[in-house]
């Protein structure tokens, strides 16, 4: 189909809430045509109808690298229908330019959705794997949501936007997760008790 341009943090439209699908139609189907066509030709691991400027809830993931074959993932309708856990993840966005920071995800996540024939399926992905890290970024673009709503530090994600030319922190759309957060400090300090055992 075609590559389409990808809005830029900053475009109102990254903030919408996008519609359910009705009908997977032959337009739908055109539409996920473009978000693989479009995701491939930036080399994005994921991306969602909102980032192409389409307001319906679908998102295309694909984490093979390398050599491995292609293997696409389309999620039309998605549901998270449980999560669990925490993990810090250092993400990016196609919609914010070479810009990444830590953010918080949850490790284990349920998700329901509809493949690009209509047909539903469960997936489950635990341990906090590339997958369903994505799974959750994806997801929340189509609510509006933006990665840096998950900072874990706040200031590095702020400087980080600012050295990527990108406009400044939308701070009153951060996502308050105390329970996440909570988890998060837990781990991150593990980390530090870790490294100065490594030290001595
Ligand atoms: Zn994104």
């Amino acid at each position: 189909m075609a590559v389409r341009k990808i809005l830029k943090f900053g475009d109102s439209f990254l903030r919408e809430k996008a519609k359910d699908v009705h009908k997977v139609s032959r337009k739908i189907q055109d539409l996920v045509s473009d978000l693989l066509d479009t995701m491939y030709a930036n080399n994005g691991v994921g991306l969602a109808a909102p980032q192409i400027g389409e307001p319906y809830r679908v998102f295309v993931i694909d984490v093979s690298t390398g050599d491995e074959p292609l293997n696409p993932i389309v999620f039309i309708n998605p549901k998270i229908i449980k999560k669990s856990g925490a993990t810090i993840s250092r993400e990016g966005c196609l919609s914010f330019p070479e810009a990444f920071t830590d953010v918080r995800r949850y490790s284990d996540v349920m998700i329901k959705a509809m493949d690009r024939k209509g047909r539903s399926f469960v997936l489950e992905v635990k341990d906090g794997p590339l997958l369903a890290r994505a799974i959750q970024h994806e997801y929340d673009h189509l609510d509006g949501i933006l990665f840096v709503d998950h900072a874990i530090n706040r200031f590095e994600a702020e400087e980080e936007l600012a050295n990527h030319n990108l406009p400044p922190m939308e701070v009153d759309k951060m996502i308050d997760e105390p329970e996440l957060a909570e988890k998060i400090n837990e781990l991150l300090e593990a980390t530090e008790v870790e490294e100065s055992e490594n030290e001595e």
